[in-house]
């Protein structure tokens, strides 16, 4: 059985692959507060990534809820990068989320679908997806 990565408690299986390896919102917050303790490189010195000149407000209620609920903890940039995906015909990928002090990307997605591109991604930066199952799992969540 997988477990959280910070405080120890059972995961529930739920995209074990791709969601945060945490069991709440309180987990993430220092999942993301211990990898702000080592340095992080500007994504776009890696291959493949790129500064993505994007200045749109929110998509959905859903990212605005995730965002409002961590920008008190953790610094946020909305859509700072893009990642190439696919060289011909050429695709860029744009995670919602960036974490600069924690070096993360978030995706934040109702439904995970149409995965290719994230699990793409995946490969070539350190990404999570928050999904609506899995943040309604997390926020339920309350310390003892
Ligand atoms: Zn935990």
């Amino acid at each position: 059985m997988k477990r959280c990565e910070v405080c120890g408690e059972a995961l529930p299986f739920l995209g074990l692959a791709y969601h945060p390896p945490v069991c709440s919102l309180e987990c993430l917050v220092a999942l993301l507060k211990n990898r702000a303790l080592f340095p992080h490189k500007p994504p776009d010195t890696l291959e493949g990534v790129e500064v993505y000149p994007h200045t749109r407000s929110f998509h959905s209620a859903f990212e605005e809820e995730v965002w409002r609920a961590l920008r008190p903890h953790v610094t946020l940039e909305y859509e700072p990068y893009a990642i190439r995906v696919n060289e011909t015909p050429r695709r860029m990928y744009v995670p919602d989320f960036y974490v600069p002090e924690a070096g993360l990307f978030l995706e934040i997605k109702g439904r995970p679908r149409n995965m290719k591109g994230f699990l793409k991604a995946q490969e070539m930066v350190d990404i999570y997806m928050i999904s609506s199952k899995w943040w309604k799992l997390c926020r339920k969540k309350k310390k003892k």
